[in-house]
């Protein structure tokens, strides 16, 4: 059986007030309201979590944070960790997001990232995918390298916990995604990769796609087979886009 789409709207650092993220966040439930069987995650700016968060009262919208620190707590200027961002109401933090990674984030940082976020009992949508993408396929060594450091203190049967967010940096900010079909064998990679260091529990843990997933394209990318969600950057702070694309999402 197929699974319910999981559709994360990564604002990034947007808005710049808290009151058009209100309006922005008030759009945006109001669309995941009308659409059945889909999961809706909105990642807000941290310092806009609570507010939106505790202001919500509803069940049709999840948040997550777009980063953690690896660490507890302590003398970590300008960090939050994952308790933290738990009790600001987040289910799910993004890790290794590649606007991360281009500030100087490491594989080990992922990697110790994403066990703090599962001790903290919260999801991590971990972020992988190459810079570009040449003939001879280096892309699936890029991705199997990030992979498997960040599941390096993974126990096999918590692999089902996480979700693999497959974004090419190349197609990030465009309006043009990848070919359905690159993405589908990029998902079907990913799998297989994972199923062969940690086993069984890997088959039922989500990928989901990110870069330039739009109201075009999101019927076309979620019908293609071991793709189960989409992560979207700048359509979802467009509050009419990002409702059309639900509403493909809820179609497939
Ligand atoms: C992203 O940066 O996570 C992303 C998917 O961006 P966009 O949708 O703008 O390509």
């Amino acid at each position: 059986m197929k699974k319910k789409p999981l559709v994360v709207a990564n604002w990034k650092m947007n808005p710049a007030t808290f009151r058009e993220a209100k309006k922005l966040f008030d759009a945006t439930k109001r669309a995941a309201e009308k659409v059945r069987g889909i999961s809706v995650v909105v990642a807000p700016p941290a310092i806009f979590l609570r507010g939106l968060s505790g202001a919500y009262k509803g069940k049709r919208v999840a948040f997550a944070a777009q980063d953690v620190s690896a660490d507890e707590g302590g003398a970590h200027t300008g960090e939050l960790s994952a308790a933290q961002i738990k009790d600001a109401r987040a289910k799910y933090i993004i890790v290794g997001h590649s606007e991360r990674r281009a500030s100087g984030e490491s594989d080990a940082d992922v990697r110790r990232k994403t066990r703090a976020v599962l001790d903290a009992k919260l999801t991590p949508i971990i972020c992988v995918g190459e810079r570009e993408r040449g003939a001879s396929g280096e892309h699936f060594d890029v991705v199997r390298r990030q992979l498997q450091a960040a599941f390096a203190d993974v126990a096999s049967g918590e692999a089902t916990r996480v979700v693999v967010a497959y974004e090419p940096i190349w197609a990030i900010g465009k309006e043009e995604t990848m070919p359905p079909r690159a993405m589908h064998e990029m998902a079907i990679f990913i799998r297989k990769t994972l199923v062969a260091t940690h086993g069984e529990s890997a088959m039922s843990l989500s990928v989901i796609y990110g870069g330039a997933a739009t109201e075009e394209n999101a019927g076309a990318m979620l019908s293609y087979g071991d793709v189960t969600g989409l992560l979207v950057g700048h359509v979802s702070i467009d509050a009419q886009r990002f409702a059309a694309l639900l509403r493909e999402a809820g179609n497939i």
